[in-house]
């Protein structure tokens, strides 16, 4: 595994590679702090590629001024350890001042999937993903590049960025890798005390008790829905809620509020947002209300 900081050195790496004959080029964005959840789609893009590619870069553009840039969690020895054994042939470590060496003045930003959800809470955040991401494909030149569902709004962004800028990348969609108790792993579950780590459970719970609604028939409509999410999750005295958002999947539009959410066709997300003291924690479910409910 070669471990490289700067642009030069990247490209020079994956040259290498690339002359070796190799096999296609996976790329794995990360911000560090590594966990069970990029551990999968490292061995995902093993399981594709013959060069992975994992960078790890904690992107001061997709952070708004009063959030964590400064105390997200960084752990880079401890990272190195599991990229290598989950079989990563490059690791990219840039530092701020070579993904920025000067103030930035182009964006790419992708309009109406970023206005809502975590778009609507985290104002520039997808502006800054969608940059960065865009960046790295620029530099790495990846034939599939690897995102999580935890994530799932980041993935219909960054699918419309390939699609509309002409991109010659795959995204490969990965499921959200959970704890035994059901929490979504995420680097900024540290933040957790032992209580609002407890109380945490209610984003998990709340989504598959929904979901079992639609199984059994019992789902009224998108806003009846919604309303069981947000029962379930008020059980947690910690919990400040966010969003709790039906919408379909990836257009991210509201549903008709009319009728029954087993009358939508195609997918739909279930997403969450909450609050735990300082800490925000999301988790979604993705799923297809008529295939769902034509199982019982
Ligand atoms: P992050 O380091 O949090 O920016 O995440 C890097 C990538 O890992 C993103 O594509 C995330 O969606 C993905 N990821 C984070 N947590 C999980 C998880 N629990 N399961 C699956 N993928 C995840």
């Amino acid at each position: 595994m070669r471990v490289v900081r700067n642009v030069e050195q990247l490209r020079e790496a994956i040259e290498y590679m690339r002359g070796g004959g190799h096999g296609p080029i996976g790329l794995v964005p990360t911000m560090g702090f590594l966990h069970e959840g990029h551990a999968s789609l490292l061995r995902r893009a093993g399981e594709m590629c013959g060069t992975v590619v994992m960078s790890i870069f904690v992107n001061p553009l997709q952070f708004g001024p009063n959030e964590d840039f400064e105390s997200y969690p960084r752990d880079e020895k401890r990272d190195l350890e599991l990229a290598e054994r989950e079989g990563a042939d490059i690791v990219f470590i840039p530092s701020v001042e070579v993904m920025y060496p000067v103030p930035i003045r182009s964006k790419v930003m992708v309009s109406s999937l970023t206005t809502q959800l975590c778009g609507a809470s985290r104002p520039g955040h997808f502006d800054g993903v969608t940059t960065v991401v865009a960046k790295l494909f620029n530099m790495v030149q990846p034939d599939y590049a690897y995102f999580g569902l935890k994530d799932a709004q980041q993935v219909a962004v960054l699918r419309q960025m390939v699609s509309d800028l002409n991109m010659n990348v795959s995204i490969i969609a990965c499921p959200i890798v959970r704890e035994s108790d059901g929490l979504a792993l995420s680097s900024r579950n540290v933040y957790l005390s032992a209580e609002e780590r407890h109380q945490a459970l209610v984003l998990s719970r709340s989504l598959r008790e929904a979901r079992e609604a639609v199984e059994e028939g019992r789902a009224g409509t998108a806003a009846e829905v919604k309303q069981l999410l947000i029962s379930v999750v008020s059980r947690s005295p910690l919990a400040v809620i966010d969003y709790a958002e039906i919408l379909s999947f990836p257009g991210l539009e509201s549903l008709e509020s009319g009728s029954r959410l087993t009358d939508t066709d195609g997918e739909i997300i279930m997403a969450l947002a909450v609050k735990f003291g300082k800490t925000r924690l999301i988790d979604n479910i993705v799923f297809t209300p008529k295939e769902v409910a034509a199982l019982v």
